[in-house]
């Protein structure tokens, strides 16, 4: 996995699913999942991990 989200810091704001909504959707909990962890391009995932308040999403572009 190259994307993974720590759903106990995950807050739900919803901010990574907006930036790359081909990667990640808030489930029935309110809480961020990944759908695709190839379905936006990296510059883009790598915003929206940058955008985490919590810093909850760990990405190894490498990977
Ligand atoms: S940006 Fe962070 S806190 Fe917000 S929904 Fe995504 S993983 Fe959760």
């Amino acid at each position: 996995m190259r994307i993974k989200i720590d759903k106990d810091l995950c807050i739900g704001d919803g901010s990574c699913a907006s930036i790359a909504p081909k990667t990640f959707r808030l489930d029935l909990e309110g809480k961020a999942i990944v759908i695709d962890e190839y379905g936006d391009d990296d510059e883009t995932i790598k915003m929206a991990v940058e955008s985490c308040p919590v810093q909850a999403i760990i990405f190894d572009e490498d990977k």
